[in-house]
């Protein structure tokens, strides 16, 4: 088995690069948090800590989990040179899927490959090893990296050409997002009209209004105060973002994307960079007159 880069060990990155040692795969790790890669590499006996992009030079494929389209194009293409051709960027992280597109297009030019393969299902899903991939890209470099994504994922689907995978993700990513919303305004008016807030997710867990909100966070991490789902705000708010653009890219006003964004931008902006995505909950309870 070839060597795989693996760049960003945040709260999903760590998961899914320990899931690959324990898959065999020997990891050249990288992050901009050194802490987090002395960690790594302790705990993972054979991996390697890059110190420059020359360190990747024996990497058939270089797994990315960064926060953004700015920061996964300054990794990559400063990498780019360093690789061998032939090799792929498998760009796991959630990006806006236009950027993505322009990044495979410079490293076709390199001679190098990139299929955009980001995931949902969170930190408990990485932990487990059964993440949902969505996967762009040309068909033949999904297969040659196929047995990698299925160390990490259970339900892998190619979705399209390059781009499509981050296209899909952002767009799941707002519906999940308006749900939330949706399912925190209900919680705080029902409360209000006088009804137990365990009784109403409940409810409609057993009703047509069951969603990922109230099956797997309401209960979890919103009604009990815990906060602490792993998924930030700030990064909730960017893939909402994505999604609306992409829609005025493709002239669809996306009228609720718009207003979804806009109240996800403005409580990460209120609850800071550290605040849990699940804290739009306490957010849109205090919107309350
Ligand atoms: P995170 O902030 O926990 O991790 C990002 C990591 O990237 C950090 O360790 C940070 O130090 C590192 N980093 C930042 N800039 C860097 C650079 N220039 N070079 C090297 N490393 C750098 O984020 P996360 O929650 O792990 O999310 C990663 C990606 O996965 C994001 O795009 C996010 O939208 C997506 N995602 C997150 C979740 C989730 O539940 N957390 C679920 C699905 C998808």
């Amino acid at each position: 088995m070839s060597h795989i880069g693996f760049i960003g060990l945040g709260m999903m990155g760590q998961p899914m690069a320990h899931l690959l040692h324990g898959a065999g795969y020997t990891l050249v790790v990288r992050d901009a948090n050194s802490t987090v890669v002395q960690a790594f590499v302790q705990a993972h006996p054979g991996t390697v800590a890059a110190s420059g992009s020359a360190d990747f030079a024996g990497c058939a494929a270089v797994i990315t989990m960064l926060p953004n389209s700015d920061i996964v194009d300054a990794v990559v293409k400063e990498l780019a040179p360093s690789l061998p051709r032939g090799a792929c960027i498998i760009e796991m992280s959630s990006a806006d899927p236009t950027r993505t597109r322009a990044l495979a297009a410079h490293l076709a030019g390199l001679g190098l490959g990139l299929i955009d393969a980001p995931v949902s299902g969170g930190v408990k899903k990485a932990q487990a090893g059964t993440l949902a991939i969505m996967v762009g890209g040309e068909p033949a470099l999904f297969e040659a990296q196929k047995p990698v994504l299925e160390v990490m994922g259970k339900a892998i689907t190619f979705v399209g050409p390059v781009g499509a995978g981050h296209a899909l993700k952002a767009l799941n990513n707002y519906v999940s997002a308006a749900a939330l919303i949706a399912t925190a305004e209900a919680i705080h008016v029902g409360a209000a009209f006088g009804i137990d807030r365990a009784l109403i997710v409940n409810v409609i867990n057993a009703s047509t209004g069951k969603n990922n909100t109230t099956e797997n966070k309401a209960h979890q991490y919103m009604l009990n105060g815990a906060f602490n789902s792993g998924f930030s705000l700030a990064l909730q708010a960017k893939d909402v973002g994505i999604a609306a653009s992409l829609g005025q890219s493709v002239k669809h006003p996306m009228t609720l994307a718009q207003k979804v964004s806009g109240m996800t931008d403005e409580a990460s902006r209120a609850l800071g960079a550290q605040a849990d995505h699940t804290e739009l909950y306490a957010y849109v309870g205090q919107q309350a007159g």
